[in-house]
């Protein structure tokens, strides 16, 4: 899980959405579940619209908002329509999610602290890398948080064929970056662009941003010690800023 930048809905969406939501509102609060799920079902177009919006700021390719690693294919309701059913169209409560995290981790798991805040992580709201660390070499994520952890559980991040995914992508992303620094030294800037293009479409987006993270931090050089190619390559502003989009060098 990486954090996101949600982007604001245009203007004619957000009133639609705001209009659903006088929908749900206009029947007796007991009632209020029930409509808002009727309502969300009938209104394919709308759920086209928002997906398509979601899709846009999901990362790399489209990928769930929670495990990085399925295409999203649902929109899911952070907190879930039957606990609130005002929220159903309202555009902050919306995350792109595949169909296993949704269905069968999150489900309308919406776990509380004391004070009745929400304690999953919204990645359009929080940072997740000050909740949980994730072990390179393990795959694996580490609660630094209670918020963290239960992240962790709720949505299953550390299901077996995620945790040997990430491995499989810092495997991959080695190679990308041995690549990435031929083609520097060749100055081959072409190639160079194309490989940041396909770091950043890679599955476990979670994966490329620790490396990232974890290569200016003390003791980098032991979380590195079998990439140390990775993280000479990790450490180039050259390559940061390729990696940011922030390069104006012509792909
Ligand atoms: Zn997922």
């Amino acid at each position: 899980m990486i954090r996101l930048v949600r982007p604001p809905l245009p203007v004619e969406l957000a009133e639609t959405l705001q209009r659903a939501t006088e929908g749900v509102r206009s029947v007796p609060r007991r009632e209020h579940a029930a409509r808002a799920r009727t309502m969300w079902r009938s209104r394919g177009q709308l759920r086209q619209a928002l997906g398509h919006r979601l899709r846009e700021f999901a990362p790399g390719r489209e990928r769930c908002m929670y495990c990085g690693d399925n295409q999203g294919t649902d929109i899911d309701h952070f907190s879930p329509v039957a606990l609130t059913p005002l929220l159903t169209f309202v555009w902050s409560n919306h995350l792109l999610a595949c169909s296993v995290c949704n269905s069968h981790h999150k489900r309308d798991q919406f776990p509380r602290d004391a004070r009745g805040r929400p304690l999953l992580l919204d990645p359009t709201v929080d940072d997740p890398f000050e909740h949980l660390a994730l072990s390179l070499t393990l795959g694996r994520y580490r609660a630094l948080t209670e918020r963290g952890e239960v992240t962790e559980q709720v949505c299953g991040l550390n299901r077996d064929i995620l945790t040997r995914g990430r491995q499989d992508a810092r495997t991959t992303l080695g190679f990308l970056f041995d690549r990435w620094e031929s083609a520097r030294a060749a100055g081959d800037t072409a190639t160079m662009s194309r490989v940041v293009r396909t770091v950043r479409e890679q599955p476990f987006a979670d994966v490329v941003q620790a490396m990232v993270r974890y290569s200016t931090r003390p003791g980098a050089e032991e979380v590195f010690a079998d990439q140390p190619g990775a993280l000479t390559v990790l450490l180039r502003d050259e390559f940061r800023d390729q990696l940011s989009g922030s390069s104006r060098t012509t792909p």
